[in-house]
């Protein structure tokens, strides 16, 4: 049951139909719980907010396949403006970037020149861009990429995904690039990654371990209390510094247990993605946990005294609706 239902929000988050018209519509559905909404200085705030509390952030400008040229070029330019804003209000703050939100699903070319106009502003201003790893049907062009970037730039990483057979080859590959390590939040095949969680959890741990006794820096991201209890405990043993690691969590997760390891003196940042293309990021926080779900309709179902709304109850069944026409038509 738990595979369905994690296929049918990885299902509706590729939904380009509900996607264009969740830009529409704005946040719905709790959304707003997740991101950091939609303006650059409102999530300036959010950041200065998050920094005063000894947590460093790392912003998302949401969006991914873009439609054309025009649209990643558009991408780039508010990306830009976000560098700006980092620097002008000096924020203890980078930038991840989802390369198909630039252009890489149209001409990789392309997508590596704009790359390399976001690199070069960034590292005028000292900041570090990550980029976001997505399906796996990107996976060897995303290195590619990346490849590119490193012969004339240092202030640029990637992700690396736990449920990828291929992720020990990679990570060694890499060893000297600046790496976040996650779980991975795409439906892959089992030709590429391991289905069962406990597979993907301990080579989670396997891959952040090796790193950890690396000398490059590696962001640790997860919610995982089991896997970030384990590796408080590896980096005590092994004395590992502070400056070598990172723990990440997204924006509006575990907002307590966040903090609380800021407070015990580890570095913590927060992913935070903000903007008007929220659906397909949201619909894949929903898929990862069914709690997700029960949040998000406690929080579109009902006020705070606990009354039934009524529109959302009408805007979900459209929604369903669309989403049933949307399979129906796919399976024909
Ligand atoms: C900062 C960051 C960046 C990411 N970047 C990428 C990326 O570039 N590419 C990509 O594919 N994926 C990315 N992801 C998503 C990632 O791949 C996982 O899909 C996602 O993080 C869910 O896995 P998890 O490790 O958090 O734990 P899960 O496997 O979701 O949860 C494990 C256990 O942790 C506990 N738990 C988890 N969440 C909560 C909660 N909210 N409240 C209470 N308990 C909880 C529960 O006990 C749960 O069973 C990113 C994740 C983070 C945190």
């Amino acid at each position: 049951m738990t595979t369905i239902i994690r296929n049918v929000f990885i299902g509706l988050s590729n939904s380009k139909f509900l996607n264009s018209q969740a830009k529409k519509w704005g946040f719905f559905l709790g959304a707003d719980k997740f991101v950091a909404g939609t303006t650059i200085s409102g999530v300036v705030e959010t950041v200065k907010e998050l920094n005063a509390k000894g947590i460093s952030c790392t912003l998302d400008n949401l969006g991914e396949f873009a439609v054309d040229k025009q649209e990643a070029t558009e991408a780039k330019a508010h990306i830009l403006e976000i560098l700006n804003a980092i620097d002008n209000e000096q924020l203890d703050c980078h930038l991840s970037v989802k390369l198909t939100q630039l252009g890489l699903n149209l001409d990789q070319q392309f997508c590596i020149d704009t790359m390399k106009d976001i690199l070069e502003v960034a590292e005028r201003y000292d900041i570090f861009v990550n980029i976001d790893m997505e399906h796996y049907s990107y996976y060897e062009m995303t290195l590619d990429v990346l490849d590119a970037l490193r012969e004339q730039y240092n202030n640029v990483g990637t992700v690396i995904q736990s449920y990828l057979y291929r992720a020990v080859d990679d990570l060694a590959r890499l060893n000297n690039v600046r790496i976040r390590i996650v779980k991975g939040a795409y439906k892959e095949d089992s030709d590429v990654a391991y289905q069962d969680n406990q597979d993907i959890d301990r080579h989670f741990i396997t891959l952040a371990k090796h790193r950890l006794l690396g000398d490059t820096f590696t962001s640790i991201a997860t919610h995982d209390h089991r896997i970030i209890n384990e590796l408080k405990t590896f980096v005590d043993e092994h004395g590992i510094s502070t400056d070598r690691f990172e723990f990440q969590m997204l924006y509006g997760f575990r907002n307590d247990m966040q903090e609380k390891l800021a407070r015990e003196g580890y570095p913590f940042c927060t992913y935070i993605p903000f903007g008007r293309d929220w659906f397909g990021y949201f619909m894949r926080r929903l898929a990862e946990r069914p709690q997700n779900i029960n949040l998000m309709l406690k929080d579109a179902l009902y006020t705070e005294d606990n009354t039934l709304k009524t529109w959302p109850v009408i805007a979900g069944s459209a929604i369903a609706a669309t989403a049933a026409v949307v399979f129906w038509r796919r399976k024909r």
